[in-house]
């Protein structure tokens, strides 16, 4: 299994006033890892960028320690959480530093496999915003790196694939991030209808959805024949979200959410080719890993 959309390390704490965001707990994340190897994860995305306190030496760490591979990413996040270099880059600046970490690596060290997750604010792009998606478009059209974005609260992903399709980026290896949260299962199709992969990515944050509706619109799509353009995560990035501190935990997509899409009640149930598609071989498509 691989899970696309994490986060191992991450800060926000500043932006958000909230000491519960900085997620820095390196020793209970090791042992959340051992526990999803033992339940068949190979390979973890984790997305955190520049400015969102990004650690690469603890993500390799973490790789070594479980067992589980980590990919990591490049980009800028969202308004509100860009470092300085945002305001002061052009298109220009913002691609040459994506593609140096896409192809020279970070630090000059492990190289970046996914330009993510680059973000848009809820219900408007703001001019920075547009610059970094117009950079990550240029840099997959020179690298084939996958495009991972931050749909807030799922919504604006039609504006982002225009802006990603009007400067070159290919559709077919673009995912639109935290689309359940929109409870809006026709959105969601029309979003597929446009090539794109959409993340299902939110798995267990039940604060903002409770997650039978995301496996009523999971079976939905399943029903539909469109699990070949879902991807399955749960975007740890609290504290509060580890086994240690009380939250659900990585493993809770595993053990608590698929066993509720394998089960036929009123709807049908997933066919396991369909979840298959889910957990495992649409992630590998993207990430070009087999
Ligand atoms: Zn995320």
């Amino acid at each position: 299994m691989i899970y696309p959309h994490e986060h191992l390390a991450v800060d926000l704490s500043g932006p958000k006033c909230d000491i519960d965001c900085r997620l820095d707990r390196k020793d209970a994340v090791v042992a959340e890892f051992r526990g999803l190897r033992d339940r068949g994860v190979t390979l973890v995305v984790d997305l955190t960028n520049r400015g969102m306190g990004r650690d690469v030496a603890y993500a390799r760490e973490v790789q070594e320690k479980s067992g589980v591979r980590v990919l990591h990413a490049t980009g800028w996040y969202k308004e509100g959480f860009f470092p300085p270099e945002v305001y002061e880059s052009d298109v220009g600046r913002l691609e040459s530093i994506m593609r140096d970490e896409t192809e020279a690596g970070i630090d000059g060290a492990v190289r970046a496999s996914v330009i993510g997750e680059i973000g848009t604010e809820l219900d408007r792009i703001t001019p920075e915003e547009e610059r970094v998606f117009i950079a990550a478009s240029r840099v997959q059209a020179e690298t084939a790196a996958p495009i991972v974005t931050h749909a807030t609260m799922g919504r604006m992903g039609m504006e982002q694939i225009d802006l990603l399709e009007a400067h070159g980026a290919d559709l077919s290896r673009v995912t639109i991030s935290h689309v359940d949260l929109t409870n809006d299962l026709e959105y969601i199709l029309r979003l597929i209808d446009r090539g794109v992969t959409v993340g299902f990515d939110t798995i267990g944050k039940t604060a903002y959805l409770d997650d039978a509706h995301r496996v009523r619109m999971l079976k939905e799509l399943s029903r539909r024949g469109r699990c070949g353009s879902v991807v399955l995560s749960m975007d740890i990035t609290r504290r509060s979200h580890l086994k240690e501190r009380g939250g659900v935990g990585y493993a809770h997509l595993i053990d608590d959410f698929l066993p509720r899409l394998r089960v036929s009640d009123d709807t049908a149930a997933v066919p396991e080719e369909h979840i298959r598609l889910m957990t495992r071989d649409n992630a590998a498509r993207l990430l070009g890993v087999f």
